[in-house]
């Protein structure tokens, strides 16, 4: 099954495959199994359901790789629209905003990442009117220092801007180190993408140890650690950390993906911890469920199945 991953990872960027699955509505099953809805109401609903229950919240309204202007400006406005709501429901103080910046104008040709620092700003300071925050998502290792570079431009005026960082990458650490600083919010995740060995881990086990050596650096920082992963192994390291280092529950959350774990999301909230869900939603799902079949490639038959049986 491991080697599905990479054409999985593959077809999550062609058009054409995209074209074919995202007009299927029979794909709704798997689909509605992680991504809540479409609308900005079905995503309000959702985050109602997980903050009743304890838990805390980032909305993703998906989409990426934009090359058109006009819709890095969707994107921006069905942020405004949804931080309003969040407010409006009295929802913000649970629920926090990720954005990935290629949604926003990074890959725009020519000022693409002046754009995406600008409409960056608009959704930053929205969600401080809100009373809330945003996390700029963490794309293909070609994005990095683009992202992190906006990541710096943010923060002077908004630092509570939260940045992320993938432990798959190999200068990872190193920018772990760079960011543990006092008031810096981190989300640590494994990394998503299909990566070159010349700058990635491909070995799982080298992933996750790496996963480790980043997890005690941010742990014994100044900063507030996101532990973004479903790992049972790494949710233990991450406790077994947090008391090491004297860190009292609320100094660092764990986050998990909607729909993935929900029992150990709600185990984890119930000891005391916070826990955030990541909550994607919207019409541009193909590429995020792609990547998520790519994950756990057992469900794959599932999706082909919901496919030819047009349930
Ligand atoms: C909140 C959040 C935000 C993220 N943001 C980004 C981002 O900005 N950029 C990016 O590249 N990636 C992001 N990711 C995705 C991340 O990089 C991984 O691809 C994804 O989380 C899978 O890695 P894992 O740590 O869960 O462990 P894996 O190595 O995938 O799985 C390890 C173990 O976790 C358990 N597990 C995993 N999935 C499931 C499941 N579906 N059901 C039951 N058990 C399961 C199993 O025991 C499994 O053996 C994010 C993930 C989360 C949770």
């Amino acid at each position: 099954m491991a080697l599905l991953r990479e054409p999985l990872l593959l077809l999550s960027r062609s058009g054409m495959v995209k074209q074919l699955v995202s007009t299927m509505p029979v794909s709704a099953g798997i689909v509605k199994s992680y991504v809540p809805g479409e609308s900005t109401a079905d995503a309000v609903r959702a985050t109602g359901g997980l903050v009743e229950a304890g838990l805390h919240a980032t909305l993703d309204f998906l989409g990426e790789d934009t090359l058109d202007r006009e819709q890095a400006e969707l994107t921006v406005a069905a942020y405004l629209d949804v931080l309003r709501a969040l407010s409006d429901e009295g929802l913000a103080r649970h629920t926090e905003v990720s954005v990935k910046l290629s949604a926003i104008g990074q890959s725009l040709p020519g000022p693409g990442a002046k754009i995406a620092l600008e409409n960056g700003r608009t959704i930053c300071h929205a969600a401080r009117n809100a009373g809330t925050t945003v996390t700029l998502d963490m794309e293909d290792h070609t994005t990095t220092d683009a992202t992190l570079a906006t990541l710096r431009e943010l923060r002077k005026d908004f630092p509570e801007t939260g940045a992320v960082l993938q432990s798959y990458l190999r200068r990872t650490e190193a920018d772990c180190r760079d960011l543990a600083y006092e008031g810096s919010r981190v989300r640590l995740c494994k990394g998503a993408y299909d990566e070159p060995e010349s700058v990635a881990f491909t070995d799982r086990h080298e992933v996750d140890k790496a996963y480790v050596r980043c997890l005690k650096v941010l742990m014994a920082g100044e900063g507030y650690p996101m532990i973004a992963t479903h790992d049972p192994r790494m949710v233990d390291i991450a406790g077994a950390l947090a008391t090491r280092n004297g860190r009292s529950q609320g100094t660092y959350e764990y986050q998990m993906l909607f729909g993935i774990r929900p029992d150990e999301q709600q185990r984890l909230s119930d000891a005391g911890e916070k826990v955030r869900v990541y909550v994607p939603y919207g019409s541009e799902w193909y590429g995020y469920l792609m990547r998520r079949l790519a994950e756990r490639p057992s469900n794959l038959s599932f999706f082909l199945r919901s496919l030819v049986s047009k349930k």
